[in-house]
């Protein structure tokens, strides 16, 4: 389903009788959208760089970090730290300079506007000098209840997360694509067995990792086997498959293991923007290399929503510094004479 709605009622045309126009609006300085590593980092250095940011938490406050258990990885915290606490930090540390942080979401745009527009919740129109989207990206799950049932017990999607968890355990691995290849041979590493479930009878991923995959021992690659359900005790001990489904020779078959990790792609948050801002084919916003600047003057995307490769929350919080930069740069060049602060 999608996070967000098309855009739609936006500009100065009248509007039909019963269509409720936003508005309330209000002006600022820097929007930003998204509350994970990203939007809190571009928080923080807008923040303190007088940019007065009003930052909408979205949908999932806290972004993907707040659904892991330890964060074990990023620098600055020697004994690990919980998902949900570090993004409370985060948030704490971007309320302390002052951001003004809000719940709401962002339902539409409209970057032809010059401030830009963007429409929250329906009802308010933000008029924005910069925008700073950081609304990440959503995993994609299968659709069984069981993944919500072992969430962070046992079902990840995320293998530099949580593969550690795993060490000499037996895992499985959903998918065929690159990404699956990459969490495949990151949890061999750490992981006594690991199994790939692939729906196909090949694998999808570029010819490289599907080498890498073949010569590494302790990956075995089911083909043509998904998964009906996962059972345990509280948390994973095993999946049931179904193979070759729709054959003759379909058959249920349990496999034993500790940890199931998702790996069927992620679906980046960037619907309402597509309309103004050049994507990719999957929905990744494309930044000028080396930036974090789009294709519309005065809006930049920081995080998951612009990053298909690294996708940490490190990395993350990299790119929401330099969107904050980048945008109190473009701000002090455009508007500095105009509306001094
Ligand atoms: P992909 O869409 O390429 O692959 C998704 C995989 O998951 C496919 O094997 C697909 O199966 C499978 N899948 C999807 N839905 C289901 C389902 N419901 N049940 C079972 N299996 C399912 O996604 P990736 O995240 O792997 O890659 C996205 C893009 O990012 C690609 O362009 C990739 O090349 C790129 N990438 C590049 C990397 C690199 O260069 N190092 C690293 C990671 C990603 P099927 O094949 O049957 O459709």
């Amino acid at each position: 389903m999608s996070l967000f709605k098309p855009m739609e009622n936006l500009g100065d045309e009248p509007q039909e009788k019963n269509e409720q126009k936003p508005q309330e609006r209000e002006h600022v300085k820097c929007l930003i959208l998204g509350s994970g590593p990203a939007g809190y980092t571009a928080a923080i250095y807008a923040a303190r760089a007088n940019m007065e940011p009003v930052l909408y938490q979205g949908m999932e406050p806290g972004g993907q970090l707040t659904t892991t258990t330890d964060v074990e990885n990023f620098p600055g915290y020697p004994e690990g730290v919980s998902g949900p606490q570090m993004m409370e930090d985060f948030k704490k540390q971007a309320e302390r300079f002052g951001t003004d942080i809000r719940w709401g979401m962002a339902t539409a745009v409209n970057f032809d506007k010059m401030p830009r527009e963007v429409v929250i919740d329906d009802k308010k129109v933000i008029e924005a000098d910069t925008v700073i989207i950081a609304t990440g990206a959503s995993a994609k799950y299968l659709g069984l209840e069981a993944e919500k049932k072992y969430a962070g017990s046992g079902v990840s999607a995320c293998a530099t997360c949580d593969g550690f968890f795993y060490k000499g355990k037996d895992v499985a691995v959903v998918g065929g694509g690159d990404t699956a290849c990459e969490e495949a041979l990151y949890l061999a590493g750490l992981a006594r067995k690991v199994y790939m479930i692939v729906r196909k009878p090949y694998l999808r991923a570029s010819k490289i990792m599907q080498h890498r995959v073949m010569n590494t021992p302790n990956i075995e690659i089911l083909f043509e086997h998904e998964t009906k359900d996962l059972y345990g005790d509280g948390v994973v001990e095993g999946a049931i498959l179904v193979k070759k489904r729709g054959t003759p020779e379909e058959e249920e078959v349990k496999l034993k293991i500790d940890g199931f990790f998702l790996a069927i792609g992620h679906k980046p948050n960037s619907e309402i923007f597509q309309e103004y801002l050049e994507t990719d084919e999957v929905g990744y916003i494309k930044t000028v290399p080396g930036t974090t600047r789009t294709n519309v003057e005065g809006v930049f995307a920081c995080g998951d929503v612009q990053d298909k490769v690294y996708r940490q929350a490190i990395t993350a919080a990299g790119t929401g510094a330099m969107a904050a930069i980048e945008a109190e740069r473009y701000w002090a060049e455009k508007y500095a004479q105009t509306h001094p602060a």
